[in-house]
């Protein structure tokens, strides 16, 4: 069994950023530039895009936290963010979801330029990626992909069921894992509630990517010998054994499903740690025009 270590692969790529954007000032150009649009004072969101402004100055990136209260309008929001679609300064601009209530999400990301969604949401770029164009793809696959990349997991022909059918993980990771490309070619199984068998379908699986959001779902008996597990799940429980007083359960009970993979990664430090570089990355292609010329 193989461990693929989220943490470290994340590290190599910041340091590969880092590197990158050293070279593009030494030769006069301008750091990547991240706008990120926070509303109201949610918990969980305020850590996200406290992490997100923290990634972007390990590598060298300029970040704007631009934060409105609650009570902002759907009109007024979709004005701030035609004002950053129009600063030719940033680069990429992200709207921590959710916005409050009486905003619709989906509005919100279509009024996002397709250029600068780094969050790779709008239904352009959702869009291009599932017909094979470039595009901005959203981080969570993005970085799961780039896990099996740099592990090379091989993946065509390859039986795949991914558990999950969100917008944000299950779809477009099952889009990208049928694409024609070196990680890609797979033969993919989305499942969801309503999937009967559900137990049966993932005890055939070569690669099983796990993202439901049920602690521990996932269980020996349902993994074939020499399987490949990827665990999105991240459930937050409480815990007398951490200093915070909490800890994150994967999708995945790892202890008795990793001894029959041949890779399978952890919860924390697997999936968590790719999908925060791979705004980054999205946002350095931003930065250099790769996408939208
Ligand atoms: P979501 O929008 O709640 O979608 C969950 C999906 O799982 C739905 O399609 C749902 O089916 C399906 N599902 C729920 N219970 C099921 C069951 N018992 N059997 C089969 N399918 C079931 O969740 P999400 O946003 O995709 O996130 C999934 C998990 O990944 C969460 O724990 C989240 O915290 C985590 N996550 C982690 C990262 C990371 O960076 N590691 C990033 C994003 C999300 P229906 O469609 O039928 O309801």
């Amino acid at each position: 069994m193989q461990l693929i270590d989220g943490k470290i692969i994340s590290e190599q790529i910041k340091a590969e950023i880092a590197k990158e954007v050293e070279e593009i000032v030494k030769k006069g150009g301008k750091k990547p530039h991240l706008a990120a649009i926070l509303v109201g004072n949610d918990g969980a969101s305020e850590t996200y895009v406290a992490h997100k402004v923290k990634d972007c100055a390990q590598v060298g990136f300029t970040s704007t936290l631009l934060r409105f209260d609650n009570s902002i309008s759907e009109e007024e929001l979709i004005n701030e963010i035609k004002k950053v679609n129009a600063n030719p300064d940033i680069d990429g601009l992200i709207v921590q979801l959710p916005v409050p209530k009486h905003i619709s999400d989906n509005k919100i990301i279509e009024a996002i330029d397709p250029a600068k969604d780094v969050d790779g949401f709008h239904p352009i770029n959702v869009g291009r990626m599932v017909i094979g164009l470039p595009a901005y793809v959203s981080a969570t696959p993005a970085g799961i992909i780039e896990l099996l990349r740099r592990y090379k997991v091989p993946t065509a022909g390859k039986n795949c069921v991914v558990i999950g059918r969100s917008n944000i993980v299950g779809k477009p990771i099952s889009n990208l894992l049928i694409q024609k490309a070196d990680v890609g070619d797979a033969t993919v199984t989305i499942c969801h509630s309503r999937t009967e068998n559900l137990k049966e379908v993932c005890s055939k699986a070569d690669i099983i990517i796990a993202a439901l959001g049920r602690a521990e779902f996932v269980t020996a008996d349902m993994v074939k010998e020499g399987a490949v597990v990827i665990d999105v799940g991240i459930t937050r429980v409480e815990s007398q054994t951490t200093k915070s007083g909490f800890k994150l359960i994967g999708d995945v009970k790892f202890d008795e499903v990793a001894p029959k993979c041949s890779f399978i990664t952890p919860v924390p430090g697997g999936v968590g740690p790719m999908t925060r570089v791979a705004l980054l990355q999205n946002t350095l292609l931003a930065s250099k025009k790769v996408i939208y010329k």
